[in-house]
């Protein structure tokens, strides 16, 4: 019942949001980037549950206050992967997200595809999101290029701005898919165990409409929720903590 209520808590307040958000901001299907395969950052057993840290990218958008409220109700800390110029626009948000205990990490200023840009233009995406990051009291650790497209130079730039690039280890196609269902068979693969670093964004509603199901799901399945920051310093990662790019993945595969 409790599960019903808050589902209807939630979708009340989409469609005033919906009408809020100019579609050319969904970073969805109209993305054609070809992206690279994430590394591996999966580090529990194959059937086993372990540590599991929920992802949002792209946001703060105008359904993110909704999530807020499921994640406390929930008592899930998530991690947020938030533009600069998003940010900019909703700082009350990035403050809240830092008061209510999520983790504020950076994922550029306007989501462009990193490798198609020279050096100067790489820095100011970070720097100028960093700026603002922490002007609102966060504290970034992590850069996660937008579409998951680095170069070994990224990763080096991310380094002098004291950020480790990270992607994640289960993507839920959020973009694409919208039902707990279909999220959940993204992220929790047939005779796999719950964990990992799940990929979802925040500027799609019906990924905030469903999430009250996946979490709860998640929960039964075994998952210890922890942000990235928890989960990065249980699991190190093997150097080099990224492998070298040469595996295209579909052009319409996006995040
Ligand atoms: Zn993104």
């Amino acid at each position: 019942m409790r599960r019903v209520l808050l589902m209807a808590v939630v979708l009340a307040g989409l469609p005033l949001a919906a009408r809020a958000w100019p579609s050319w901001l969904s970073f969805g299907e109209t993305n054609k980037v070809v992206a690279t395969p994430p590394p591996p950052l999966d580090f529990g057993g194959p059937v086993k549950a372990g540590d599991c840290a929920v992802t949002f990218d792209d946001g703060p958008g105008p359904h993110t206050g909704l999530l807020l409220n499921l994640l406390t109700a929930k008592r899930v800390k998530a991690t947020f992967f938030v533009l600069g110029e998003h940010a900019k626009r909703s700082p009350d948000l990035v403050r809240r997200m830092i008061a209510e205990g999520h983790e504020v990490e950076n994922h550029s200023w306007d989501h462009p595809d990193m490798r198609k840009l020279d050096e100067a233009a790489r820095i100011k995406e970070i720097e100028a999101t960093e700026a603002l990051l922490k002007s609102l009291g966060a504290e970034p650790r992590f850069f996660r290029p937008p579409y998951g497209a680095y170069d070994s130079a990224l990763i080096a730039q991310a380094r002098k701005n004291g950020l480790e690039v990270v992607l994640w280890s289960r993507d839920s196609e959020d973009w694409r898919y919208h039902t707990v269902a279909q999220l959940e068979g993204k992220i929790l693969p047939a005779s796999q165990g719950a964990h990992g670093v799940f990929l979802f964004h925040d500027i799609h509603d019906s990924t905030i409409g469903a999430m009250a199901g996946v979490l709860d799901d998640l929960a039964i399945k075994g998952c210890r929720f922890v942000t990235v920051a928890e989960y990065r310093d249980k699991n190190p990662l093997p150097e080099p903590r990224l492998p070298q790019l040469t595996v295209p993945r579909p052009a319409s595969a996006v995040q």
